[in-house]
């Protein structure tokens, strides 16, 4: 086609693609910079036991400001990390930047159970992982369980040797592992059966409809039940409606996160969050 259009719209085509493969070098070049410089930061999640709406623990979520476009999504620059090698990088960051913090809290008497970190299958290539992992942990003085490291489906459709090695690793030193955004992905009952976790977090695109159509009410039960067989904690994200928490807990959701108790925050806005969530639930008995 751009042939028979002459040379000029040649030249025209890859001057577009040059400029489109430039904008992309500059956005991996700030990524690297970015992570070699503190330019990310965790914001964290409060994650809530339905029962009696005490904190179980904290999710850290990746944000990226640069400097020039402003804030850019992690569904935009992990994907990026993932392509340029960055990844392992960045999943080693987030543990040791999560585990620092959550010491932190604690050394100023905040009561922060667990943090879960997301990490993408390319992390758990690393067969060191587990050794960074217990060397993080010791060094902030944290206890395996003080940590939880979610996974997605996609981590078993990786056939990489070293995966279920690293992840094996990890669980026998006493780390959580959840299986993250469940049900979206397929095949997810044999991956059940394969990884040693401790968690499913039921995936919110099943949560925002629970309200209005009883199908996705059936699959979150569904959800619910076969995590309660496998004796795992259930997890439901993306609670944005009084009435879809109210449905999740009668269907036996130990744990709900979402808009409804809290976006993601910076951690000395998560600390603000926490002493008036406490004070509330003091008042209301
Ligand atoms: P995820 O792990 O499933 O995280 C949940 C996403 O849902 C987060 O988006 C969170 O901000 C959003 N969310 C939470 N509650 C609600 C709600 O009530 N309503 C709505 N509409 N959304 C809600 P976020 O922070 O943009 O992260 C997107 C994804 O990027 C994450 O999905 C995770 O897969 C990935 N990600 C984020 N941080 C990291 C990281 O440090 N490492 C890796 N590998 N992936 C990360
Ligand atoms: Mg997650
Ligand atoms: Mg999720
Ligand atoms: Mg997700």
């Amino acid at each position: 086609q751009a042939k028979s259009m002459g040379r000029g719209h040649v030249s025209y085509f890859s001057h577009e693609l040059n400029e489109q493969a430039q904008q992309r070098m500059a956005l991996e070049n700030a990524l690297r910079d970015a992570l070699d410089n503190g330019g990310l930061q965790l914001h964290y999640q409060p994650q809530i036991n339905l029962a009696d709406g005490s904190l179980y623990g904290v999710e850290a979520l990746a944000r990226w400001q640069h400097p020039e476009l402003g804030s850019i999504p992690p569904t935009r620059f992990i994907p990026l990390a993932e392509e340029c090698g960055l990844i392992g990088q960045l999943g080693h960051w987030a543990v040791q930047e999560a585990c620092r913090q959550l010491a932190a809290w604690r050394r100023q008497g905040l009561q922060v159970p667990a943090v879960s970190v997301n990490l993408s299958p390319s992390d758990f290539h690393n067969l060191e992982l587990p050794q960074q992992i217990a060397h993080t942990l010791q060094h902030h003085q944290l206890q395996p369980q003080d940590l939880t490291l979610e996974i997605t489906e996609s981590v078993l459709m990786d056939t990489h040797p070293s995966t279920l090695t690293t992840l094996d690793a990890i669980h026998s030193q006493g780390v959580n592992l959840a299986m993250d955004d469940f049900g979206t992905g397929y095949s997810s009952l044999s991956y059940l059966r394969r990884l040693p976790i401790h968690e499913l977090k039921l995936d919110r695109s099943f949560v925002s409809d629970l309200e209005s159509d009883a199908t996705a009410r059936a699959l979150s039960e569904a959800v619910m039940r076969i995590g309660e067989s496998l004796r795992l904690i259930v997890v439901a994200e993306g609670i944005e409606e009084e009435g879809q928490q109210q449905i999740l807990r009668q269907q036996g959701y130990q744990v709900g996160q979402g808009y409804l108790f809290s976006r993601p925050v910076p951690a000395a806005e998560l600390q603000q969050w926490l002493q008036q969530w406490r004070a509330a639930a003091a008042r209301h008995g």
